[in-house]
């Protein structure tokens, strides 16, 4: 909160204080039967007297508790502002995440655990606002969330800005003449992205607005409850309705329940009316009904797996496996077998399993159109889906795409990874001499560097250990087919740097290649899997 709208705030609350003089404290009054839903050790609570606040936290616990709901299964995520603070003041498992988040935050709890209802309760700057483009989205793929989004028209919390849904000509601390923008109807706005459900009321209708969240609560889908709410210390004291009664006063005055209204029709402009009602109450199937009918019944933690995996069986490609024991000719003629390998890969290669693998840097390097990009997001599905590591990648690419610059960097651990940037690569894959040039100073002493051995002039550099690899030659004369020289060059990071099991590349390879292209895919990566086992001395002959 800003130094001014914290005065403000005070300000209110002293006259407000001076007002309530007389009122029973909590203590005289004894225990509430929603108290076991709060968090009473953190009250008193931060909002302004007469905020709208209360009234719509008061109607969603009341709502909750006669929804039935387990509420061991009930997760609530609220982004920033002054409505944020509820996640932190209910005994529920709650979020309190980043700025216009809450809706990636709640989608990734639903994705992980369908069991979860899992409710978003934020205010109108945070989801649409800097949350607009994640609120039409979850819309319109129909997440299965119910979103409350108390809109007390500006930004309450920094100092009562100008907001996306404040009133045409209404005035704020940035729009002191009147906002001049035209604001967003948020049941029109949900309506045309595909939610399921969406209602409206004013903080004044409470039981109209507890019996729509219940609603809310149980209806499978996006479901959206606005509540028009007064920021008296704020908004109201910009527009001459500076106590929470005075905006009561307006809602009472201004707002009228319609039913057979259209979204459309709902627009809140100051001199006309706020209508309220619920605008519309559809069926459609879930985000997670669909990915149910598409790969059939699914265990809760199924879902987020789905997402990247297409459902291909391993074991459906009989012949696959009888490419395994085929050795590279190419690898008859290599240099010579590895000495040693590099003390950390050797490590390494000797932890590949269930092992604890510390975080390792991995920067896959070439031009654009070797598959370089691919190979990280190979790798990293790998990793993630089937070796159950955490993992991240980031990738880089010039504007021309093809023929440019292209890398992908992954870091690899069984802790989780705080920051994703690579700076320090123990391992390293360069596929063309210019990425070589860039980034091969980057690596660590001791790291491993695999080239590919005909478009690579290596400067010997101490403490390197450059393994050379002719992918590109293997895919050309073994396979015909060049474009899977990145494929021959996983099965050889595979072998040699010990971060990814052979079974978890087999499987990610499987589920990223085209249809089709599966078996040739398999040889490629057996081919240089074998070549570095051959370079190991453990089978080539
Ligand atoms: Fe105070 Fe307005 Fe925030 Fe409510 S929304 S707590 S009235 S600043």
């Amino acid at each position: 909160m800003s130094g001014g709208a914290e005065k403000q705030r005070s300000r209110g609350a002293e006259e407000m204080e001076g007002e309530l003089a007389g009122v029973p404290t909590q203590e005289e009054i004894g225990r509430h039967p929603l108290d076991d839903l709060l968090r009473t050790e953190r009250l008193p609570h931060i909002w302004c007297p007469g905020c709208g606040l209360g009234t719509v936290l008061s109607c969603f616990t009341s709502a909750l508790m006669r929804s039935g709901l387990d509420l061991d299964k009930v997760a609530i995520v609220s982004g920033i502002g002054c409505s944020g603070r509820a996640a932190g003041y209910l005994r529920l498992d709650g979020f309190h995440t980043t700025h216009g988040r809450a809706i990636p935050f709640a989608t990734g709890l639903k994705l992980a655990n369908r069991d979860l209802k899992v409710v978003v309760f934020s205010g109108d700057g945070d989801l649409i606002a800097i949350g607009g483009n994640h609120f039409i989205h979850a819309a319109r793929r129909n997440m299965d969330l119910t979103v409350i989004c108390v809109n007390n028209f500006n930004y309450g919390m920094t100092g009562g800005q100008v907001a996306p849904t404040t009133p045409t000509g209404g005035r704020t601390s940035t729009s002191p003449r009147g906002n001049l923008e035209h604001p967003f109807n948020i049941p029109n706005l949900a309506a045309a992205a595909g939610a399921t459900y969406i209602a409206r009321w004013t903080a004044l209708h409470a039981r109209r607005l507890e019996k729509s969240i219940h609603k809310a609560l149980l209806k499978p889908g996006f479901s959206v409850v606005e509540v028009i709410s007064p920021c008296p210390t704020l908004y109201g004291r910009f527009n001459r309705a500076k106590y929470g009664p005075d905006m009561m006063e307006y809602y009472h005055q201004k707002a009228v329940v319609r039913r057979d209204v259209q979204p459309w029709e709902v627009d809140i402009d100051l001199a006309g009316e706020i209508i309220c009602g619920e605008f519309v109450d559809v069926e459609r199937p879930t985000f997670q009904d669909r990915l149910q009918e598409v790969f059939g019944e699914l265990r809760p933690s199924d879902d987020l797996a789905l997402l990247h995996r297409p459902p291909v069986e391993l074991e459906s490609h009989g012949e696959v496996d009888s490419v395994q024991a085929e050795l590279p000719a190419i690898a008859r003629e290599a240099p010579g077998r590895l000495e040693s390998l590099p003390h950390e890969a050797k490590l390494r290669t000797r932890i590949a399993g269930r092992e604890r693998i510390g975080p390792v840097e991995v920067l896959l390097c070439g031009f654009g159109g070797q598959g370089v990009i691919l190979s990280g997001k190979i790798t990293g599905l790998g990793v993630a889906l089937y070796d159950e590591r955490e993992v991240t990648l980031t990738q880089s690419y010039g504007p021309e795409s093809r023929g440019g610059a292209a890398s992908a960097a992954l870091i690899i651990s069984d802790r989780p990874v705080l920051y994703p940037h690579v700076t320090h690569p123990s391992v390293m894959v360069a596929l063309s001499q210019e990425a070589y040039t860039t980034y091969h100073g980057q690596l660590v002493e001791g790291g491993m560097l695999l080239i590919d051995a005909d478009l690579v002039e290596p400067d010997p550099v101490a403490g390197q250990q450059v393994i050379p690899v002719p992918a590109t030659r293997i895919a050309d004369q073994e396979l015909k087919r060049r474009i899977v020289a990145n494929i021959v060059m996983l099965g050889a990071l595979t072998a040699l740097a010990g971060v990814i099991s052979e079974e978890a590349m087999r499987k990610a390879i499987l589920d990223s290649v085209p249809k089709g292209t599966e078996e040739l895919n398999m040889k490629a990566f057996h081919k240089g899997y074998e070549y570095a086992r051959g370079l190991l001395g453990e089978q080539a002959g």
